[in-house]
């Protein structure tokens, strides 16, 4: 039997480690268009320089090796689900190729969205990516210091808010002026987070930091320069860092398969609604049941990743499937939030809990990049 896992993050990465430890005869083939796994819990530390990219990636190859499994670089641009193949783009060199699957695992999380607002998607940076990440890094680093610069943050989501913290240390590293904007279309930052509580908190302690938060603020257009807000007001900027709203990979408009509002429609099992063989985790889906939606979070993409391994083992052996239950979700979030000067705040069972949280974050993340 062979197993294809499309997509090497949180999810994919997870699929495979659990495919193979249960499995040992198991035929198991992770693709991804890039040749490493990125840490993007980490990216916005890259703009203040507190990590480096080498130190947030791992060689996916090498990975796949390790665990006794293949690995192809390879952007996916089709699926051919009757035919059970796999369709990588062509490259110089390289014609694209069809590979076969006995059971395919779809995991390649989803895009960064702007809305369609005019001038958005090309005049900003994003840390979405590494390689956005980098680049954002890189504008900063170009910026003229002998005057103030404006950077604008768009979204106060957990990124935003962690984008801005790095933000203010990467000016107080180098004694350097800067006009930090936080801007929120909602009433307050965080609207994610059920309590108040928590976004009161971060709002106080990005506001004693100097960080200007602009909530109830939303853009209307970007041109060269400045931002202009839905109620007429404008801001200048040097660098806009785009943070608000995901929306499903761009590869999905084209698949023939079940959506709901463009993500993967999933059953309890975490097969593609419909289907026997092709199961689907971690930010891809839309997974709702009994009034609880899954969170699209580290949390759920690796136990989805673990049920869905495990249904495909229990498919093969015959055996009855496991139903997903979701930890991270909607209704009841959890997260864990840097916010510059090596602090961070623990969002849990609607509690807020300051004392730790930071090397809370930053051991979580050792202890992953460990597994490679
Ligand atoms: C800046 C940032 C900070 C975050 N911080 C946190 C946090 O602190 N805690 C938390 O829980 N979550 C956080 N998240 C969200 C978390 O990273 C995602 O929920 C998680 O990565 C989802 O895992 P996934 O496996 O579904 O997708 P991903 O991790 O996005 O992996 C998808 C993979 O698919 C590959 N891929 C995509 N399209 C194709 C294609 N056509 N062909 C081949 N390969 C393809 C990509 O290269 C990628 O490797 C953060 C996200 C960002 C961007």
């Amino acid at each position: 039997m062979n197993v294809v896992v499309l997509g090497c993050g949180f999810g994919g990465v997870e699929v495979a480690r659990t495919l193979r430890k249960q499995a040992k005869e198991l035929d198991i083939n992770m693709i991804d268009h890039t040749p490493q796994f990125d840490y993007p819990p980490a990216y916005p530390e890259l703009l203040s320089g507190k990590v480096t990219p080498e130190a947030i990636s791992h060689d996916l190859k090498k990975f796949a090796t390790k665990i006794g499994a293949g690995f192809i670089q390879a952007k996916v641009v089709n699926i051919d689900f009757k035919a059970k193949k796999v369709k990588t783009e062509a490259t110089s060199g390289d014609e694209g190729r069809d590979i076969p699957y006995d059971f395919l695992v779809i995991a390649i999380g989803a895009e960064q969205t702007f809305f369609g607002i005019p001038g958005a998607e090309k005049l900003s940076y994003t840390v979405n990516t590494m390689k956005g990440a980098i680049e954002t890094k890189n504008a900063l680093d170009t910026l003229d210091y002998s005057k103030e610069s404006s950077i604008a943050v768009i979204g106060a989501g957990l990124t935003g808010i962690e984008v801005a913290g790095e933000l203010v240390d990467y000016f107080k590293d180098r004694g350097a002026l800067a006009r930090i904007s936080l801007v929120e279309m909602m009433p307050r930052i965080l609207p994610a987070l059920p309590k108040e509580k928590v976004a009161t908190y971060v709002s106080k302690f990005l506001s004693d930091s100097g960080v200007e938060i602009l909530t109830e603020t939303a853009v209307q257009e970007v041109s060269e320069g400045e931002i202009t807000f839905k109620d007429g007001k404008k801001l200048p900027y040097d660098i806009i860092i785009w943070t608000a709203g995901i929306k499903p990979n761009s590869l999905f408009e084209i698949l023939d398969i079940p959506k709901v509002k463009g993500w993967l429609k999933v059953d309890s099992y975490l097969r593609a609604e419909g289907m026997d063989d092709v199961f689907a985790v971690g930010d891809t889906v839309y997974f709702e049941r009994e009034g609880v939606r899954a969170g699209q979070n580290v949390e759920e993409a690796e136990g989805q990743g673990r049920v869905a391994a495990e249904n495909i083992i229990r498919t093969i052996k015959g055996e009855k499937l496991k139903r997903y239950r979701p930890k991270n979700t909607i209704q009841n979030p959890k997260a864990l939030i840097s916010l510059g000067d090596g602090k961070a705040v623990m969002y849990f069972g609607g509690m807020v809990f300051k004392v730790f949280a930071y090397r809370l974050k930053k051991f979580v993340e050792h202890r992953y990049m460990k597994r490679f």
